[in-house]
């Protein structure tokens, strides 16, 4: 094992979410798998080959970047999205390589026009208007301009899209606002359709409206990390399970991160283990060390508080998590040596590390926590 610890990507698990989707949104409306962040730290390499080989058909990521590493991973056409950043500079490669993203501003919309114009080929562009996150996204001030502008240029530009992005779709606590969000937009709609333009695809939701607005799923939903086993909060899923009357977690976890013992030994009542005073032994222990520490994505907020599992049984991190590496109590486990697996997040036996608990721990919500796994990590595919 030349890296300290490896991650697993869980084929059946990831079918098993596809599926779950498919279920909710029905056969109608399209899914496109969102994998800005690498992945969610599942890393772009890995995941998109194995979507792909899921059925999933479309791939939507934050920058350039990203959509040059899909293209790179797949070698095909497989339709990809562009939602966020996107230099002026790249726009040539976007579009010679058909790749489609979102325009917010008058500048890059020009832009795309005038490269498409050069290049021969149409731009695939997302019209995305504010409706009211106020992050990205055309005013309603400003929109029959754009919209007069498209229309004189439609030779340069295929109306992939109408989209926006809603303000916080997984808590309840902005009902208001969103519903407001969804008036918008039906209103940007309309003015479209009166001048004789009508996108190809409308769509708006991401995991969380998708499972509670189902009037926002329209022709495309936008899904990242309902794929990954994990809901957008507590809330959305208690939301689920009480709606459909469900009693266990309908989404499989796809990764699991596993490590080695890399060496044990004993430590006699009071002493302090590892720098300073923040652990004493209170009496004798059997301490082992794990090649994980802050470095690698264990947060060191999970000083005296993380788990893991070593021989089937949870076993607490003592002392401060160091930069590559942790000590964790194995006074009571029988056995332990050297190059035991230890598993970070994932099951062993009966029990399991979920993200979310990690993230309980460590104040980090799921999404963080996985995109803040480092992309040196190895990551495998098994069944
Ligand atoms: C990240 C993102 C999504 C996916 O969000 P999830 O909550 O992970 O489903 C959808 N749309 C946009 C614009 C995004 O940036």
């Amino acid at each position: 094992m030349l890296h300290t610890s490896q991650i697993h990507l869980s084929k059946s698990a990831l079918k098993h979410n596809l599926e779950f989707i498919r279920q909710i949104i029905g056969q109608e409306t399209r899914l496109s798998s969102v994998v800005k962040g690498n992945a969610y730290g599942h890393g772009i390499e890995q995941f998109v080959p194995l979507a792909k080989e899921c059925g999933v058909n479309h791939f939507s990521v934050f920058s350039a970047d990203e959509a040059q590493r899909i293209r790179k991973t797949l070698n095909d056409n497989t339709p990809i999205m562009i939602m966020g950043m996107l230099d002026n500079d790249q726009m040539e490669w976007i579009i010679k390589n058909g790749i489609s993203f979102f325009v917010f501003e008058l500048d890059r919309l020009e832009k795309a026009v005038s490269i498409a114009q050069k290049l021969g080929i149409p731009a695939k562009i997302h019209l995305e208007i504010e409706t009211g996150m106020n992050r990205t996204g055309f005013s309603t001030k400003i929109f029959p301009r754009v919209l007069q502008y498209i229309k004189k240029e439609a030779a340069h530009l295929i109306l992939q899209g109408l989209c926006t992005h809603y303000a916080g779709a997984e808590s309840i606590a902005n009902y208001h606002r969103i519903k407001r969000q969804e008036k918008i937009y039906d209103r940007a709609y309309k003015r479209m359709t009166n001048l004789g333009l009508s996108p190809e695809l409308k769509h708006t939701a991401c995991s969380a409206a998708t499972i509670r607005y189902p009037k926002t799923r329209m022709d495309l939903v936008r899904i990242g990390i309902l794929q990954y086993g994990f809901f957008p909060s507590k809330e959305t899923l208690i939301y689920y399970l009480t709606r459909h009357k469900i009693h266990e977690y309908p989404l499989k976890r796809i990764i699991t991160w596993k490590s080695k013992v890399m060496s044990v030994k004993r430590v006699k009542t009071g002493e302090f283990i590892g720098y300073g005073t923040s652990y004493l032994a209170n009496s004798d222990l059997k301490i082992a060390t794990v090649p994980v520490g802050y470095g690698h994505g264990f947060s060191r907020s999970l000083s005296n508080q993380g788990r893991v599992l070593i021989h089937e049984q949870r076993v607490s991190v003592v002392g401060t998590v160091n930069m590559n590496m942790m000590s964790v109590d194995v006074t009571n486990i029988e056995g332990v040596k050297k190059g035991d697996e230890v598993i970070i997040i994932g099951k062993q036996g009966d029990l399991e590390i979920s993200v979310a608990s990690f993230s309980d721990y460590s104040d980090q919500v799921n999404y963080e926590l996985l995109t803040r796994l480092p992309s040196n990590i190895p990551r495998k595919v098994i069944d």
